[in-house]
Order: C-alpha cells, then sequence, then structure tokens
C-alpha cells in the first residue's frame, strides 16, 4: 500500500471560483494505467472560459473539476499490463479517453465518442494538480530532448495535425490563419510543416502577429475592427496576389469565419476550428455557388504521434509560444495573465 501523497490541485467549483486546494493523494494505477508526477500544464482557451463562464455553451462545471488539459509528467508507477512505460519515463498526456466500444469509436473517430472521459470538462478532473493516473495507452513517451513543456503543447498541436489532415494541406497549398492566438499558431507551424508555401495569418493584435512571423508566417493582415469581412478578404488576397486554398479558422469570430469564406478560392475549403458563438450569420451562397467546403474540426484521432515527431524532429519549433510560467502555487495568477491576452502560451510548472 503506497502512502499518502501531499497534492496541491487547482480546482474549478463554478463562475469565477478557481481555487488552489492542498489534499491528499493514494490512488494507485489498475490495469493497463500508469501513476503520473505532473511536470507542466498547458492554460488553454478552453480553461479560462469554464473559468470566466462557469460553462462553454451547454458544457457546464456540474462538480468541482481540477482544470488543465495540456500536460506532460513522469511515469511513477505502472499498473498490471503496462508494457508500453516504465517507471522514469517522461511522457505527454492524450486527455481524452474514449469508451471503445461505440459505433464512433469502432469506425475510429474516437474525438465523437459520446462517453469520453476528458480531463478538465466537468466532472472529469484535469491536470493542474501534482499527481494523476492515466491509461497508458493515452500517455506518449518524450524522447530525452523534447522538454516537458513542449510535451505538454502537444495537444494543441494535435489539433492543428487533426486539422491539417481534415483537407490535406500539402505541397504548395495557400494557406490563410483568421486568429494567430495559440491554436492558430500551431495550425500555421503544421501547416507549414505540411509543404504550405504561402502562409498568411490575420489578427486585430499586432504583437500576435509579430509571433506568427516568427512561427513562419510568409505573410501577416492585421484587422481594423472596422473593416468588413469582404474588404478583410479583398486585403488578403491583395497580400498575397491569389486566393487561398485552405482557410483555417482559428479566432471563433463570426466576422473572420465570414472573411475566409469570400476570401477562399472557389472549390477550395475552410477548416472552422475556432469555437465560438453558437450560431452565426455567414455567406452561405457565397460558399455554396463558388463550393467552397465548411468543414468542421473537433480535437484529434490518434495525432499525438505525428504531433510528437513533429516536435522531436525539428519540424516545428513550438519554444516560441512559450511565453510565461508560473508555480503550481501561483495558478490564479497565472490564469490572470492567460486571461489578458498578453500572453501566448502560459505554462504551470506542477511538478512536487
Ligand atoms: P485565443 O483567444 O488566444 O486566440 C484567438 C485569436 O483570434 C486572438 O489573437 C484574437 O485577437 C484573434 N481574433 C479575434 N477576432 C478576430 C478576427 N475577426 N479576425 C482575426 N483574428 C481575430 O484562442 P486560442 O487558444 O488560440 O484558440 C482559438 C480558437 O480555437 C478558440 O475559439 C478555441 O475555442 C478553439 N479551439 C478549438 C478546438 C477544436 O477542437 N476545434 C481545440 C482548441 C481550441
Ligand atoms: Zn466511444
Amino acid at each position: 500500500m503506497a502512502a499518502n501523497k501531499k497534492v496541491s490541485s487547482a480546482v474549478l467549483y463554478g463562475k469565477k471560483d478557481l481555487r488552489l486546494e492542498d489534499g491528499e493523494f493514494s490512488a494507485e494505477p489498475g490495469k493497463g494505467e500508469v501513476l503520473i508526477g505532473v511536470q507542466s500544464v498547458g492554460i488553454c482557451g478552453s480553461d479560462i472560459h469554464f473559468w470566466v463562464d462557469g460553462h462553454i455553451g451547454d458544457c457546464t462545471v456540474v462538480a468541482p473539476t481540477i482544470l488543465g488539459h495540456e500536460a506532460s509528467g513522469v511515469v511513477i508507477a505502472i499498473g498490471e499490463g503496462v508494457t508500453n512505460l516504465q517507471p522514469g519515463d517522461r511522457v505527454a498526456i492524450e486527455p481524452g479517453i474514449p469508451c471503445h466500444h461505440c459505433q464512433y469509436c469502432k469506425s475510429g473517430h474516437y474525438n465523437h465518442c459520446p462517453y469520453v472521459k476528458f480531463g478538465s470538462t466537468s466532472p472529469n478532473n484535469g491536470y493542474l494538480t501534482n499527481y494523476t493516473i492515466h491509461p497508458a495507452e493515452y500517455c506518449f513517451k518524450l524522447p530525452d530532448h523534447v522538454s516537458f513543456d513542449e510535451g505538454a503543447l502537444l495537444e494543441p498541436v494535435s489539433v492543428a495535425v487533426h486539422a491539417c489532415r481534415r483537407v490535406s494541406v500539402g505541397l504548395g497549398s495557400k494557406v490563410l490563419i483568421t486568429g494567430a492566438g495559440p491554436i492558430g499558431l500551431v495550425c500555421l507551424m503544421v501547416a507549414k510543416a505540411c509543404g504550405a508555401s504561402v502562409l498568411i495569418a490575420t489578427d486585430l493584435d499586432s504583437k500576435r502577429l509579430e509571433v506568427a512571423k516568427s512561427c513562419g508566417a510568409t505573410h501577416t493582415c492585421l484587422i481594423d475592427k472596422t473593416s468588413t469581412s469582404r474588404q478583410v478578404a479583398e486585403e488578403v488576397k491583395r497580400t498575397i496576389g491569389a486566393s487561398p486554398d485552405i482557410t483555417i479558422e482559428c479566432s471563433g469570430a463570426a466576422s473572420a469565419i465570414s472573411a475566409g469564406i469570400y476570401a477562399t478560392k472557389s472549390g477550395g475549403s475552410v477548416l472552422m476550428v475556432g469555437l465560438g458563438a453558437p450560431l452565426a450569420t455567414l455567406p452561405i451562397v457565397d460558399a455554396s455557388v463558388r463550393e467552397v467546403d465548411l468543414i468542421g474540426v473537433f480535437r484529434y484521432v490518434n495525432c499525438f504521434p505525428a504531433a510528437l515527431d513533429l516536435i522531436a524532429s525539428g519540424k516545428i519549433n513550438t519554444k516560441a509560444l512559450l511565453s510565461h510560467k508560473y508555480a503550481l502555487g501561483e495558478v490564479l495568477s497565472a490564469f490572470e495573465m492567460a486571461k489578458s491576452g498578453k500572453a501566448v502560451k502560459v505554462i504551470v510548472d506542477c511538478s512536487f
């Protein structure tokens, strides 16, 4: 029987009620599971939304829930039957554990599993804590030269891998990325790694566009809030001298989806990664008559291995995203910084 471990956790009780709580951890890994000492956890926009609003759409905080789903750590103990990991291995955690039995899981679309247990989505605890238990099959061993912070970023990079796979971004693709937050930036990097030759990023914030340039954007376009979506689309086309083949929408703003539709070439695609207001007014006839496909993107399916390979091989460099780091004891300050919009990616050090 293992001794109880003292732990601190960032627990969300409801709207604007995030508490750093001390407690004890005594669980041991069961069959197929590993005990992980959590190291680095990135704060995602959805953590901020849950904290600020107490819900995202219909998904409400129904019980005190540990936040954070971009996580890495060290394997401390393995349960029965675990063969892919050993104590001491450094791992990234894929936070969604699907059921393996439903039609979506069986057909390889486990991102749509209705029974998925996704860490940090109430009531499933996330990883802003010192220890966690996780299925070994959803842990990915990090090579020595990939840091824990980069390991935490495997989660958002996996979103970008899934997005680029949804439309086969490829050699010579001209790609528009609307919104240069962390998700837009990883989409930019992954699209570049896929062979895209023109990468234009738009944002309302010039600092974010500076980061986009350092992440490989060939062009940027600063949006003036008073511009119409058509004007933004014309500016994008003028800047790159062509219509993008693919738009990867990463802001969640309806006006950006509209700009993406207007800008994208006939027969092209708009990937809707951003999740904004549940209802939006869009130029749907323009999309129809020019056969611009609107494609949904939700999380990832078997994307962590590719995300890890991209980082480990140096094909993408996520270090430019790592702007701020806080200790777990300062988690409230970390959330304030992430909410301020001044940071790119805030990491919380959860090592004990
Ligand atoms: P973020 O808020 O940090 O970044 C969004 C960026 O968009 C900001 O820099 C903002 O200035 C910019 N922006 C706002 N309005 C704009 C406009 N009209 N045109 C261009 N840029 C504009 O958010 P993030 O963490 O980068 O996440 C981006 C989006 O992706 C969010 O909506 C998030 O919910 C969503 N997301 C979706 C998935 C998925 O599985 N589909 C996964 C993770 C995140
Ligand atoms: Zn399932």
